[in-house]
């Protein structure tokens, strides 16, 4: 893996002139977020940039300021000369965003997730940053690159919800400082905050009600989860973006320490989440045993088989994992 400088990045970004900029398929307010900040700036640099996403623009998100260039990709591949990776742990998270580049000359991978391997050319990641947003702004900050209003919000929201409010343990004291710098350069903190929490459709709560109706308990209290099936989803008419944040209900409770979520998936798969409260329960290594990844605190995995089988797996591990860790 190289480890390049913001300087590097920097020079990359001034020197190339056709960009595609990507993140991660079931895409978070980071990912959507971070694609959009880097963008806009470099379409400011007068750049030919494609901003691409396998799921498109998630109606949560399309709130963000010039959302509407963020798209699927196309169905007819072109070249760019740069790709840029945000926020994608593993290359085969970019999905058919990837695929849609016949050719490029140089791939950017920044990132913030300690499993990510260091795939391409020029490679920067921080698992220290709370979100992929936090290191675009010190890139943005550090190389001059522009920063309005609309690039301003793109970041803050990014930040905001990868740091669940600026609550989860990677929120430091640079994370409030970089807050303080959006707001500065136009963010109206109590709007951005009223559309990005308080504007779920009903049908979120509604499967909120349903989940919890499915909430058990393991490793005496210490494990708490939930499940999804298809049926439900189906009854429910709920898109995947609607359960992003309610695994965080389970995290709440007093004496969890590990909460799980499994959604079934169409393709024979089981998405598993994961949160963890304690440092000595490694989500992420968790996961990896299943094909995923993540961070220590929060990771995913897909795994084969039906809702009951994963569940029946992924319970035992996590419950000998928990047991040993007390
Ligand atoms: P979430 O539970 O919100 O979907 O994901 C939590 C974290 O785990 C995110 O940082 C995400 O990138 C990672 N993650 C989720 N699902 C997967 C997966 O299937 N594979 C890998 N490698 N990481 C995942
Ligand atoms: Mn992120």
């Amino acid at each position: 893996m190289s480890t390049a400088t913001f300087e590097q990045i920097g020079r990359a970004l001034r020197e190339h002139q056709r960009f595609a900029v990507f993140s991660h398929v079931r895409p978070d307010g980071d990912a959507l977020g971070s694609q959009l900040a880097l963008g806009l700036s470099l379409k400011k640099l007068g750049k030919d940039v494609r901003i691409w996403n396998e799921d498109g623009m998630l109606e949560k998100y399309s709130f963000l300021p010039d959302a509407e260039l963020l798209t699927r990709p196309p169905a007819e591949p072109e070249d760019v000369d740069v790709i840029v990776a945000l926020d994608t742990a593993i290359q085969n998270r970019l999905g058919t965003a990837l695929p849609a580049v016949r050719e490029s000359k140089l791939c950017i991978n920044i990132d913030h997730h300690p499993s990510n391997p260091g795939y391409g050319d020029l490679v920067y990641i921080d698992s220290k940053a709370p979100a992929t947003g936090q290191i675009l702004f010190e890139l943005m900050t550090n190389q001059k690159l522009p920063i309005d209003p609309a690039i301003a919000e793109n970041l803050y929201v990014a930040i905001s919800t990868d740091t669940g409010s600026f609550q989860y343990p990677n929120t430091t004291a640079r994370t409030f400082e970089i807050a303080a710098e959006l707001v500065r350069a136009g963010v109206d903190v109590g709007r951005v905050s009223q559309i990005t929490y308080e504007n779920y459709p009903r049908r979120r709560v509604e499967l909120l009600r349903d989940l919890l109706g499915t909430m058990r308990f393991d490793a005496n209290d210490r494990v708490a989860s939930f499940s999804l099936s298809l049926a439900t989803a189906k009854k429910l008419e709920v898109l995947p973006e609607d359960n992003e944040g309610l695994i965080d209900h389970l995290r709440a409770i007093r004496g969890v320490i590990v909460a799980v979520f499994f959604e079934e998936l169409a393709d024979g798969k089981v998405r598993v989440s994961m949160r963890s409260k304690s440092d000595n329960v490694n989500v992420c290594a968790i996961c990896e045993k299943f094909g995923g990844g993540g961070h220590v605190l929060a990771a995913g995995a897909r795994v084969k088989g039906n809702l009951a089988e994963v569940e029946k797996k992924i319970l035992e591990e996590v419950r000998n994992v928990v047991s040993r860790s007390s």
